[in-house]
């Protein structure tokens, strides 16, 4: 199919924003699932005639750092506008939303497929404007909730750039964690605060223009987005193939058949009426406003992921892994920075492999996330600078690490209470290894003949008799001076 069929795809991302109160009233912003329905609304979000919106500052700022995030050029005049359309969940009869001026324009994400590439997405525009209720429809009617209504809405809109399924996937996944990053959104998908539309086509290559697009709606995971983008494609590459033509419609997503089906025709542009919302100003936006609002900006993912190679020698896998989830980030940060200043606890590589490794594993088991526990940056430098000093060997490190998740201790008193010092004492060992090889003629002979690799055995038996606490170091060196001994004898 790809060889005959170019696909063209754009994605409209729409995020609510997580400020506390609604877009254009002091309403709460209140969890969509959990609070009871229509218990966080006013005369405004009802849409009350004469009732006046005011716009939120917060929401601005907000949608001015993603904007930034994304390389868009900001507009200093905004206008609000009226998007009029009927439908219950729509109480004022109009939504209000930017439409000729979003706050920004001209932006660009760079993705990262699968294969190690990068690949450019423009962002044609980003623009604020209000959430609307939530309907549910059963058996006898429908029953509409306006806690949503007014909750400020951002919508992210691409060029046409996407080309597969695996794109649009990187892309709506880098998009959420940037959007994470800024503290704008929570990403959670299954509850609808982020909503991913992808308009699908397919054009025969080497032609310039665009094919009719349908628009894919109701996806509630990332790999949905992929499978059913995919889906799409195949679909249309067959209806041409047939000679048929494309129907410009919405879709929407079969779970359980796993193919994509027309929810609504859309034959002719929707006509929304817009036009300049007369109850709102214009937002000016000025030069420092915007400088301002960069200044709040975190380190983003991608900086982070490359500056965790170039400075760290990680691996883009281990970048990649530690930059996901900006929480675990910023606890590695803090852990590298504490490291750095007391110049112990192994360099970022190590730090990294041990919450990588060991602490994920530990919070997978624990069924909780780095922030949900009583282990601080530098208590795992603490743990690592004793295993630098050979005061603990690994093994006993990670005993003492789940110790110190479950507790909140600090590893030298686990160490000291349990007696898990590693054990360093050299007559103590030169004793052990002297019994052993009193007690094993055979493997010692054969070592001596030329087995030496039995000496994994001899270093093996003694970790056992010091129940794993002896310095394997020093066990190596003194097992062969002790057996060298023997020969000599
Ligand atoms: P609308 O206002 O109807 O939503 P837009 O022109 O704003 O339409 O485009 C919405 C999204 O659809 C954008 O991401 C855009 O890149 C994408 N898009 C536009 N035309 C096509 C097409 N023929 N095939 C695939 N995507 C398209
Ligand atoms: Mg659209
Ligand atoms: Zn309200």
């Amino acid at each position: 199919m790809l060889e005959r069929y170019e696909p063209v795809i754009g994605l409209e991302i729409h995020a609510e924003l997580l400020t506390r109160s609604k877009m254009f009233c002091g309403c709460r912003v209140v969890d969509s699932v959990e609070a009871a329905p229509n218990t966080a609304v006013c005369p405004v979000c009802l849409g009350m005639p004469g009732m006046l919106p005011v716009i939120n500052r917060r929401a601005v700022e907000f949608a001015l750092r993603v904007a930034l995030a994304l390389g868009c050029e900001i507009q200093p005049y905004n206008i609000f506008a009226r998007k009029n359309y009927f439908y219950p969940d729509l109480p004022k009869g109009y939504q209000i939303s930017q439409y000729e001026l979003p706050i920004g324009r001209n932006g660009a994400l760079n993705i990262t497929l699968s294969d190690g590439a990068t690949k450019r997405i423009g962002i044609r525009r980003v623009h604020m404007e209000e959430d609307t209720g939530k309907l549910t429809h059963l058996d006898g009617g429908s029953l509409v909730d306006y806690n949503r209504s007014g909750v400020p809405l951002l919508e992210i809109v691409t060029e046409p750039d996407i080309r597969s399924g695996e794109e649009a996937r990187a892309y709506a996944t880098r998009i959420r964690q940037i959007l994470r990053y800024l503290g704008v959104n929570t990403g959670d998908m299954e509850k609808g605060v982020l909503r991913i539309e992808p308009n699908i086509s397919i054009r025969p290559r080497g032609s310039n223009e665009f094919g009719t697009r349908i628009e894919l709606k109701n996806l509630n995971s990332f790999r949905v987005l992929a499978d059913g983008t995919d889906y799409e494609l195949r679909r249309q590459a067959d209806l041409l193939d047939a000679g048929g033509h494309v129907v410009q419609e919405t879709r929407g997503w079969h779970e359980t058949r796993r193919e994509t089906f027309s929810q609504r025709a859309k034959e002719e542009a929707e006509d929304y009426r817009y036009f300049a919302e007369p109850d709102l100003p214009p937002l000016l936006i000025d030069e420092a406003w915007i400088e301002s609002a960069r200044a709040t900006l975190p380190e983003l993912p991608q900086a982070k992921e490359a500056r965790y190679r170039d400075e760290f020698g990680l691996t883009p896998y281990e970048a990649t892994a530690l930059a996901d989830d900006h929480v675990v980030a910023e606890w590695f940060d803090a852990a590298v920075v504490t490291a750095d200043a007391a110049e112990a606890g192994g360099n970022p590589k190590v730090i990294a492999n041990w919450i990588l490794n060991d602490l994920f594993r530990l919070l997978n088991e624990r069924e909780r996330a780095i922030n949900q526990i009583d282990l601080s940056p530098s208590s795992l430098v603490d743990l690592l600078s004793l295993v630098a000093r050979g005061v603990i060997n690994q093994n006993t490190a990670r005993e003492v690490l789940a110790e110190m998740i479950d507790s909140g201790r600090a590893p030298a008193a686990i160490i000291e209470e349990r007696g898990l010092g590693q054990i360093s004492d050299e007559p103590a060992l030169v004793a052990l290894i002297d019994d052993l090889i009193a007690a094993n003629p055979e493997p010692v002979a054969a070592y001596l003949g030329g087995k030496e690799n039995l000496l994994g055995w001899f270093v093996g038996q003694i970790m056992r008799a010091t129940r794993g606490q002896g310095n394997p170091a020093m066990i190596n060196k003194l097992l062969r001076q002790r057996l060298e001994h023997r020969r000599s004898m």
